[in-house]
C-alpha cells in the first residue's frame, strides 16, 4: 500500500502544517502520538483501500476506538491529498461532513479535532448545531447534527458542497439519520464521486449494510476491552437515584483508584445528584480521599462540558452523566460504572397522538455499552441498580428506532421541502407505524401546512425554513396578524434556549432569594409571558451579567436567546413577515400573545374536568398536570402549553391561560364537534357554540 498520505509533509520533513501554512505545535505531536495508539489506526490502509473501491463503507468499532475523532481525518486526507492551503475553491467542494445525532457531541469533538490538526475551531474544522453555525469558508472537515444536514440539503439536495459524508453513531438510529439514509441512497446514484461512511458503535451495522443492497463492505475494529465484572441487585430498587447516590459514595469509599460514572437521565436530576454526592462524600470527611464531581448534559454551557475531558490529578473523578457518555463522547479513565438502567427518552403514542419525553427502561444493548465505559483502561467493575432476572427478562434487546417513536410532523415539513413527495413509501429502514403516518400528516394539515392532496402549502414552505417545530413556526408567522410579532420572537426565541432560571446549588436561603426572583418576572397569565417579561427586563437591563447573577437568570441562556432571535427575524424579513407590537397600555397587549400562542399550538390544549380536578389533553383525553415550576397561581379552565414530559406523572411545561371563545375563533376546523370524542371540554365547547350560534341571531336581528 501507498504511504500514509497525511503525513507524507512530515515524512518529507516539513514542519508545516498544510491546513493553514503554520508551523506545528508542540502538542500536534503530542498529541499525534497519543492517537497512532488508538484501535482505528491500525486499519487505516484498510478502511481507505475499501473506500476507493467503494461508495459507502460501513464501519464498526467499539467506543474510544477512534472513529469520530480520527476516521474523518482519515478520509478529507484521501480525498485532498493534492490540494494546498491556498487552494480555496478546491478546498470548499471537497468539504468532508461528519454527522453526529447530538449537539454535545458535535461541538466536543470538533474542539478536540481542531486541536488534533493544530488548526482553530471555525476555521478548518467547524460545527454546524441549531442556531449555531461555527464554520467557515475555509472549513475542510464539519461537525453538524444530523438534523443539520438535513436542513442543508434543502437547499443543497446533492449535497454538493461535500466530498465525502461520514453518518456517525448510527446506531442511535435518530430520526434525521433514518431519513438521511434515504437521501443518501438516492444521492449516491446521482453523485458518483460522493463516498458515505457509516459508523456504528454496534452490531446492529449488518442491517445498514443490507439497506445499501449489500454492497458496501463491513469492516470492523476490534476493541480492547478489559474485563468488566458485572454487580446486580439483589431486589429491585424504589429510589434509583437514591440507589445510584449511595453505590456511587461506596465505591469512593472502598475502590481502588479509577474514576467513576454514573448514568443519570437528565438536567436536573444530575444537578441534584452531584449535590448530594459532594454532600455525602463531604460529610465522610478524612476517611476518604478527595473527589471531582463533574455533571455532563446537553444543556451545559460549552465550557463547562470540556471538564469532563480534563485530568483531575490527585482525585477521583466522579462524572455524573446523560446517554451522552454512553456511546458518543468517550472518558478515559473511567473504571467504575453505576448504572441506575434508566434513559430519558422520547415517546410517542399515535393512538393519541401526544408525544413526551420519559424516564424509560434502557435496552439490553445499551446496558452492555454501559458497562463497556468500565473497561478501556483497566479491568473494571459495573454495577447494575436492578436485578440480573429484570435484565434477563424485562429489558429490551435494542432500543426501538426513534422513527416509530415519534411525533413526525417537523420531519415531514422537511422531506416535502426536501422534494421526497410520496413519506408513505419513502425507503424507509424502518417504517413508521400507519398510524403515525397518518396522524402526522393530519396535524399538517390542521396547521394549514399541508393540502388535501398532500401538497406543501404556501405557509407550509415558509414554515419548514424556520429550525423550530411546525407549531412555533406557525405562531411565528400568524404573529403579525395578532399585532405581535416582535413579543412572539421573544417567546419563540426565549422557548429555543435551555432553561433560563437559575437554582442556587445550595443553601436555603440562596433558594428562597432566587424563588423571589422568579416571582418577580412571573405573569400571572401564563409562563410563555414570563419568559417575555424577562426578556424584556434583560434588554431595558442592557444585557447587565451582574443583574442575571442578582436575579438568578442564566446570562448564557439570555444571550444565546438573543442571538436566536436575530436569526429567526431574519427569516422573517426575507418572507416579509411584519415586525409589529399592540401598544403596551392596550387590555389588548397580553390578549393578542396569547391568542397567537394558541393559533400555532391549538393542538397542545388542556381542559380543566371540573368533576376530577384534573387537566385532560384536547381529544386525546390523557390526564395531565401543571408543571411544578409554572407561575400561573390559579387553575384556568383551557390551558396553551408547549410540551408534555412524564416522570412519575405527566406533566405540561410552559402553560398558559387561554379562554375557550378563542379556539372556536383560532381553530374552528380543529374544534369542530364531530370528531370529538365525548368528555367534559366537548360539553363545555357545545356551549360556546351555542352561545356563539344566540349572539350571531341577535345581532342579525337587531340590524
Ligand atoms: P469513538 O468515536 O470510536 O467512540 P472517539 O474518536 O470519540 O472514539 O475517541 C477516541 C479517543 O480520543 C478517546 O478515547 C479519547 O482518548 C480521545 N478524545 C476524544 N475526545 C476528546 C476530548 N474532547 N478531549 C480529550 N480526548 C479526547
Ligand atoms: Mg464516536
Amino acid at each position: 500500500g501507498a504511504a500514509s498520505p497525511m503525513f507524507a509533509d512530515q515524512a518529507s520533513g516539513s514542519i508545516f502544517n498544510r491546513w493553514n501554512g503554520k508551523p506545528y505545535s508542540q502538542n500536534f505531536h503530542h498529541i499525534l502520538d497519543k492517537r497512532k495508539t488508538l484501535p482505528v489506526w491500525q486499519h487505516k490502509e484498510e478502511i481507505l483501500d475499501a473506500l476507493k473501491k467503494n461508495q459507502v463503507l460501513v464501519l464498526v468499532g467499539e467506543t474510544g476506538s477512534g472513529k469520530t475523532t480520527q476516521i474523518p481525518q482519515f478520509v478529507l486526507e484521501m480525498m485532498m491529498v493534492e490540494t494546498t492551503p491556498s487552494d480555496d475553491k478546491r478546498r470548499k467542494k471537497m468539504m468532508v461532513g461528519c454527522t453526529q445525532p447530538r449537539r454535545v457531541a458535535a461541538m466536543s469533538v470538533s474542539q478536540r479535532v481542531a486541536e488534533e490538526m493544530d488548526v482553530t475551531l471555525g476555521e478548518e474544522v467547524g460545527y454546524t448545531i441549531r442556531f449555531e453555525d461555527k464554520s467557515s469558508p475555509n472549513t475542510v472537515l464539519n461537525y453538524l447534527t444530523d438534523g443539520m444536514l438535513l436542513r442543508e440539503a434543502m437547499t443543497d439536495p446533492l449535497l454538493k458542497s461535500y466530498s465525502a459524508i461520514i453518518l456517525d453513531e448510527a446506531h442511535e438510529r435518530t430520526v434525521a439519520t433514518d431519513i438521511l439514509f434515504g437521501l443518501l441512497k438516492q444521492v449516491l446514484r446521482s453523485r458518483p464521486d460522493l463516498k458515505v461512511v457509516v459508523m456504528s458503535a454496534t452490531l446492529e451495522a449488518e442491517k445498514f449494510q443490507g439497506y445499501f443492497g449489500g454492497e458496501a463492505p463491513l469492516i470492523k475494529v476490534p476493541g480492547r476491552l478489559h474485563d468488566v465484572e458485572v454487580f446486580y441487585t439483589a431486589e429491585s430498587q424504589r429510589d434509583y437515584v437514591e440507589a445510584a447516590i449511595q453505590t456511587v459514595v461506596q465505591v469512593h469509599m472502598c475502590e481502588g483508584p479509577g474514576d467513576v460514572l454514573l448514568f443519570l437521565t437528565g438536567e436536573e436530576e444530575i444537578e441534584d445528584a452531584c449535590r448530594n454526592i459532594a454532600k455525602e462524600i463531604g460529610n465522610l470527611g478524612g476517611q476518604v480521599g478527595p473527589a471531582t464531581i463533574i455533571p455532563l448534559y446537553s444543556t451545559l454551557p460549552p465550557a463547562l462540558q470540556q471538564k469532563v475531558f480534563e485530568p483531575a490529578p490527585g482525585t477521583r473523578k466522579i462524572v455524573v452523566s446523560t446517554n451522552i457518555a454512553e456511546t458518543s463522547l468517550t472518558i478515559d479513565g473511567i473504571v467504575y460504572v453505576v448504572d441506575p438502567g434508566f434513559v430519558k427518552r422520547k415517546v410517542y403514542d399515535p393512538r393519541v397522538g401526544a408525544e413526551s419525553l420519559q424516564v424509560t427502561p434502557i435496552s439490553k444493548a445499551s446496558a452492555e455499552q454501559r458497562k463497556g465505559r468500565a473497561g478501556r483502561t483497566a479491568p473494571g467493575k459495573c454495577y447494575r441498580l436492578y436485578t440480573e432476572k429484570s435484565f434477563d427478562k424485562d429489558l429490551q434487546s435494542q432500543t426501538d428506532p426513534e422513527i416509530v417513536r415519534s411525533n413526525l410532523g417537523t420531519t415531514f415539513l422537511t422531506m416535502k421541502k426536501l422534494g421526497i413527495d410520496d413519506l408513505v413509501h419513502f425507503d424507509y429502514m424502518d417504517p413508521p407505524a400507519p398510524k403515525t403516518l397518518e396522524r402526522a400528516l393530519e396535524m399538517l394539515y390542521y396547521l394549514g401546512a399541508m393540502d388535501d392532496e398532500g401538497n406543501l402549502t404556501k405557509l407550509g414552505q415558509i414554515m419548514s425554513e424556520f429550525p423550530l417545530d411546525p407549531q412555533t413556526a406557525k405562531t411565528l408567522i400568524v404573529s403579525p396578524e395578532f399585532n405581535c410579532s416582535n413579543e412572539i420572537l421573544s417567546i419563540c426565541a426565549m422557548l429555543s434556549v435551555p432553561n433560563c432560571f437559575v437554582r442556587p446549588p445550595k443553601g436555603e436561603a440562596r433558594r428562597k432569594a432566587a424563588d423571589e426572583a422568579k416571582a418577580r418576572f412571573a405573569h400571572i397569565e401564563g409562563d410563555h409571558l414570563t419568559l417575555l417579561n424577562i426578556y424584556h427586563a434583560f434588554k431595558l437591563n442592557n444585557e447587565d451579567p451582574s443583574w442575571c447573577y442578582e436575579n438568578f437568570i442564566n446570562y448564557k441562556a439570555m444571550k444565546s436567546a438573543d442571538n436566536v432571535r436575530q436569526q429567526l427575524a431574519r427569516i422573517m424579513s426575507r418572507y416579509n413577515l411584519r415586525m409589529c407590537s399592540t401598544e403596551f397600555g392596550s387590555r389588548d397587549y397580553y390578549v393578542n400573545i396569547r391568542k397567537a400562542i394558541l393559533a400555532g399550538c391549538f393542538m397542545q390544549v388542556a381542559h380543566l374536568e371540573r368533576s376530577t380536578g384534573h387537566y385532560l389533553t384536547v381529544k386525546d383525553n390523557q390526564v395531565v398536570h401543571l408543571h411544578p415550576s409554572t407561575c400561573l397561581d390559579h387553575n384556568p379552565q383551557w390551558v396553551v402549553y408547549n410540551e408534555c414530559v412524564v416522570t412519575s406523572r405527566s406533566f405540561i411545561r410552559t402553560t398558559t391561560d387561554i379562554r375557550g371563545e378563542w379556539l372556536l375563533d383560532i381553530a374552528p376546523h380543529f374544534y369542530e364537534m364531530e370528531n370529538f370524542p365525548e368528555c367534559e371540554a366537548k360539553r363545555v365547547l357545545k356551549t360556546l357554540y351555542k352561545k356563539r350560534g344566540r349572539e350571531m341571531e341577535k345581532s342579525k336581528n337587531r340590524r
